[in-house]
This record gives structure tokens, C-alpha cells and sequence, in this order.
């Protein structure tokens, strides 16, 4: 393409700008640096929202929970090398989780990568980035701009969703080219999720197998909280009668409180069931693979709702596949029920609503308890009122024990409010997570970390504190990973490989950068801390004591550690 330079120019970063607000892209995660300093404040400049991190992990997995809460494509914006490696684990968590994704690299000079000749931040990155997301393309040409982002986005966000990766070499931002041409080159996305429905057979399969269930149950994933296909769900759940279980991130896609909700009995349904409804959750190790002394002897029937066709039959055989979007499938299943649908027996719906009782009302006590230094129960006590009382409040919610037991103890009520670990059990995640949520939602947050899952992303304190983003962080603070009293059975003065600084007081860290910090040590402390903290609105770190003997080996999946018959504890 000639350029004429007496008519009016544009260039490449001006047209990846362009580019992002033609698709509704209106906001930036990423740490700022060569090549793409400049972009960051021309996309400032041109109304895009653009938050700075400190580290390019935490900007990632904000994109990824941005992508998550809005089904638009989260952004991350990175430098080259070192920045987009620290990037890319967040774009693989992303994909891992059918988050939508895109991570926007800046790149050196291919014709020095490609002959390896020892350029700037010299890498490859499209070759790196390629078995680690849904896909990776490359833009070359200030013309190709407009394109390159029109395929990252439909591959983000349409099928299953996923990350993507978009390479944009240092050259590509100077280049000049004339604006009517660049302007004609911009690409607007239509329909960039497209339905996808089900067959009627498929359907109909699905209601049969349904229908002859004895003991039928629906279990509800994080595929189904991102569809935002809510009324639809609910009202499936309801005419069918059907008990249903929420994975961690579906938890309040039906309020806990719903009377169909199996929460607290999800030992008996899982084991007792004979018919389950998968609905946007896979049978992987967070649901034991579907078989195994988790599930029971009885024989089961799954029928599973989900847009991947080739997520039927991963683990154990599905009797009933329904592929599709899961708004589309969910009303297909409801228009094959027609207007009068026999309700789940109430034998079984009995069984399991008696169940759920006895076990909410056996752990009842132990959140009341007011200890000083807290154990886990007495804190989330704390904190479990705190969300009914306010549960338009996001939960963000990383750790070992800190999730686990936060996971039964808080119960959301309403979709799309819990943030936590995904699919990897991923350490890390909570900052990135909490700042999104805030920027994206409104809403405020409330960020439940163990002390070690704080310390991979606690220096985005300094970016809650700077945004000024109603971000109250609740430090569980037990001294260590698992537990605070580990030893070095090796003798000598190193402290035990899981044990951290004895009473470190996590709330001055946000004192250093302007906002609130508390230390609490009861929990009567710690709900009177948090309240203010959200109905203020101001950056908050609470250093909540917990006992360092109180936690458990690895939280509730001890059993995964390897253990060798030499070593038998
Ligand atoms: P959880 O961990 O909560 O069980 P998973 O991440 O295992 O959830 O499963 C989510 C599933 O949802 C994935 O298999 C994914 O393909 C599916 N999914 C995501 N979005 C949609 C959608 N809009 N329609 C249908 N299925 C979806
Ligand atoms: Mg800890």
C-alpha cells in the first residue's frame, strides 16, 4: 500500500485503538512498558479505560474475570518477553477456565527473532503463546490491524470460550498508513457468540432420560453462571423439581437459600443420585471424573449440557449429550417439557432436603463461636452474615482451608458473585479477580485470602489503593501455607518450608499506600472492619489472626498429595 502524504495519515496504533472501540472494548488490563507504552496512554487518551498493575499475572487474570462476568473478551496488555510470559499464565488459566480472553503482546522484529540474532526482549512469542491458548495470530501490516482483532475476538468469545493471543510487533504501532484506508480496513464483529442449539432429538433424549429418573439431579457449573442464562436455569430447576448442586463459581446462579438447593448434602446426592443433568460443568477432578467411591454404586445416567461437543463421554459415558449454548439448550429442554412435567419424586427430593438440613444445622455453632485467635468457622461466621446482609458484594475467595471452608460457610444469593480458584486451584488469582470485579460490576468487593495465596499478588494493593476501587481484602492470616506451626524437622534456624514470618501484619501494607488497614483479632473485630470498610467504599486490608494451628494439609485435597509407602505418615 502506497502511502500519500498529502492526505490525512493514520497509524498502527491509532488503528488498534480504533480497532478495540469499533467492538466495545473499553477497557485495558496491563503494566505499561516498550512497545506499548504509548499505546496504553493513547488508549487513555481516546476514552479507554486503561488499569496499570504492578505485575502482568495480575492484569491477566483480571482480564480473565472481566471476561467471565461480561462475555466480552477481557483485555491484557503486556510488554514483550518477560512481560507476555508473565501474561500468558493467566491467558492459559483463562482457557483452561473457557474464560474469553485476549492478551495484546508488543513483540520485537521478526526479522531479527526469526534469525535469532539477539534483539530486544528477543522471543517468539507467537510459537510459545500457540499450545497455550485458543488460538494465536500475528498482525504484520497496519492494514491487517482491523482483522487481526475481529478473528482474536470471535475466537474468544464464540464456541467454547477461551484465551486468545495477539501478537503486534514494536514496528507494526509506527507504522503510517492513510486514514480513509485504515478507517475502511476496521472490521465491527456481528454476532460474535452465535447461537448454537441443540437438535431435537437431542432434546427429547435428554427429557426421556430425565423423566424415568428416580433420584434425578442437576448440577450447575461455572459454564452456566457465564451464559447469564438465569431465568431460563431457574425456571428448568423449578418445573422439574429436580434437587441441584452449584460448583463453586455457580454458587448464588439459584440463591443457596433456593429449598431445591442440595449445597449441603452433596455427598448423598452425588452417591444416591441415578440420573444427573450436567449443566456447563465438567466431570474433572472437581467432580471426582464422574465415577469412583465419590459417586456410589449405583448405576448413574448423565445427560450434559454444553457447547464443546467433545467434552461428552471425556470421563464416563453420557447417556444424554445436549450440545449447545446453554441459553438455547435450556429453553429447548423447557419447550419440550411442555405445559405439565411430573415433578421430581418426593421421596428423594425428601431424603435430600432432611440431609441438607441436619448439615446446616450441625455446623450452625461453630460460626458463632467469638475466639480470639480466630479458627476458620468464628472468622467466616463473621463473614457469611456480612454477604446475606449484602449480597449484591462480590466474594473473591483464594487459599487452601480459607477457600475450602469459606466455600460451605458463605452462601451467595445471587449469580455471578463468587470469584475464586477455577479449574486449576490456581494460587494468585485474588487481586486481579477482586480489581476486576469492582471495575467491571460497581459492586463492592470483598476478597477472602489465605496469607499465602495473598503473597502472589499482594503488591496489587498499591493499584486498589491508586484506582480507589471499593476493595475490602480480608487476610487469613494463620502464619504459613496449610498451617502457621510447621517445623524444620532438619534442625537448624531456617524456618519450616510452609511457615512464614510469625504475626506479619498484612494491614500496614495498605496504610503504606493510602487506604485503610486494620488488624483484627476477633471476630466481632472483624465484622465491624468490614462493614466499614464496604460502606465506605475505601481500599481496605484486614489482617485477620487466625490461629496458626487451626488449618488443615493442603485444605479438603490433602489426598492429592503424592504419597510414597516409604514415607507413611
Ligand atoms: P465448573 O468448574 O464450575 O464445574 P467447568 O469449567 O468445569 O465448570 O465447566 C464449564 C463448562 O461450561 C465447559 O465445559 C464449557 O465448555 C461450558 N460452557 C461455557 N460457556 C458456555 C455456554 N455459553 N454454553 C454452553 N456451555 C458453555
Ligand atoms: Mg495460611
Amino acid at each position: 500500500e502506497t502511502v500519500d502524504e498529502t492526505q490525512d495519515l493514520t497509524d498502527g496504533f491509532s488503528l488498534v485503538i480504533d480497532a478495540m472501540k469499533l467492538n466495545g472494548i473499553d477497557t485495558i488490563y496491563g503494566v505499561p512498558g516498550i512497545p506499548i507504552t504509548d499505546l496504553g496512554r493513547l488508549a487513555q487518551a481516546a476514552g479507554i479505560r486503561v488499569l496499570s498493575f504492578r505485575h502482568e499475572q495480575n492484569a491477566g487474570y483480571a482480564a480473565a474475570i472481566a471476561g467471565f462476568l461480561t462475555k466480552k473478551p477481557g483485555v491484557c496488555l503486556t510488554v514483550s518477553a518477560p512481560g507476555f510470559l508473565n501474561g500468558l499464565t493467566a491467558l492459559a488459566h483463562a482457557t483452561t477456565n473457557c474464560f474469553p480472553m485476549i492478551l495484546v503482546s508488543g513483540s520485537s522484529e521478526r526479522e531479527i527473532v526469526d534469525l535469532q540474532q539477539g534483539d530486544y526482549e528477543e522471543m517468539d512469542q507467537l510459537a510459545i503463546a500457540k499450545p497455550l491458548c485458543k488460538a494465536a495470530y500475528r498482525v504484520l501490516h497496519a492494514q491487517d490491524i482491523g482483522i487481526g482483532l475481529a478473528r482474536a475476538i470471535r475466537a474468544a468469545v464464540s464456541g467454547r470460550p477461551g484465551g486468545v493471543y495477539l501478537d503486534l510487533p514494536a514496528k507494526l504501532f509506527a507504522q503510517v498508513i492513510n486514514a480513509d484506508v485504515g478507517a475502511k480496513s476496521l472490521v465491527k464483529v456481528v454476532d460474535a457468540a452465535p447461537a448454537q442449539f441443540p437438535g431435537p432429538a437431542a432434546v427429547k433424549r435428554a427429557l426421556d432420560v430425565l423423566k424415568a429418573a428416580k433420584r434425578p439431579l442437576i448440577i450447575l457449573g461455572k459454564g452456566a453462571a457465564y451464559a447469564q442464562a438465569d431465568d431460563a436455569i431457574k425456571a428448568l430447576v423449578e418445573k422439574s423439581g429436580v434437587p441441584f448442586l452449584p460448583m463453586s463459581m455457580a454458587k448464588g446462579l439459584l440463591s443457596d437459600m433456593h429449598p431445591q438447593c442440595a449445597g449441603a448434602a452433596r455427598s448423598t446426592v452425588l452417591k444416591d443420585s441415578d440420573v444427573v443433568m450436567l449443566i456447563g460443568a465438567r466431570l474433572n477432578w472437581l467432580l471426582s471424573h464422574g465415577k469412583g467411591r465419590t459417586w456410589g454404586d449405583a448405576p448413574k445416567k448423565f445427560i450434559h449440557v454444553d457447547i464443546e461437543p467433545r467434552e461428552m463421554d471425556s470421563n464416563v459415558e453420557i447417556a444424554a449429550p445436549v450440545v449447545g449454548d446453554i441459553g438455547s439448550c435450556v429453553e429447548a429442554l423447557l419447550d419440550g417439557m411442555g405445559g405439565s412435567w411430573p415433578k421430581a419424586p418426593a421421596d428423594w427430593t425428601g431424603t435430600v432436603t432432611a440431609k441438607r438440613d441436619e448439615n446446616i444445622a450441625k455446623m450452625a455453632p461453630r460460626f458463632m463461636n467469638n475466639k480470639s485467635p480466630m479458627d476458620y468457622h468464628g472468622a467466616l461466621g463473621a463473614l457469611r452474615t456480612i454477604i446475606k446482609e449484602r449480597p449484591d458484594t462480590i466474594l473473591v475467595n483464594e487459599g487452601a482451608n480459607t477457600l475450602d471452608l469459606a466455600r460451605g460457610a458463605i452462601d451467595m444469593y445471587k449469580p455471578r458473585k463468587r470469584l475464586d480458584v477455577g479449574t486449576w486451584g490456581v494460587m494468585g488469582v485474588g487481586m486481579g479477580s477482586a480489581i476486576a470485579a469492582a471495575v467491571e460490576t460497581g459492586h463492592p468487593v470483598l476478597a477472602v485470602e489465605g496469607d499465602s495465596a495473598f503473597g502472589f499478588c499482594g503488591m496489587e494493593i498499591e493499584t486498589i489503593c491508586r484506582y480507589k476501587l471499593p476493595v475490602c481484602v480480608v487476610v487469613f492470616n494463620n502464619d504459613g501455607i496449610y498451617r502457621g506451626d510447621g517445623v524444620n524437622t532438619g534442625g537448624g534456624s531456617d524456618p519450616a518450608t510452609t511457615a512464614f514470618v510469625k504475626g506479619a501484619r498484612y494491614d500496614k501494607m495498605a496504610e503504606a499506600f493510602g487506604g485503610v488497614g486494620v488488624n483484627a483479632t476477633t471476630p466481632d473485630d472483624l465484622r465491624r472492619a468490614v462493614n466499614e470498610a464496604l460502606d465506605s467504599g475505601k481500599p481496605t486490608l484486614i489482617n485477620a489472626v487466625i490461629d496458626p494451628a487451626a488449618g488443615a494439609e493442603s485444605g479438603r485435597i490433602g489426598n492429592l498429595n503424592p504419597q510414597s509407602k516409604l514415607r507413611k505418615k
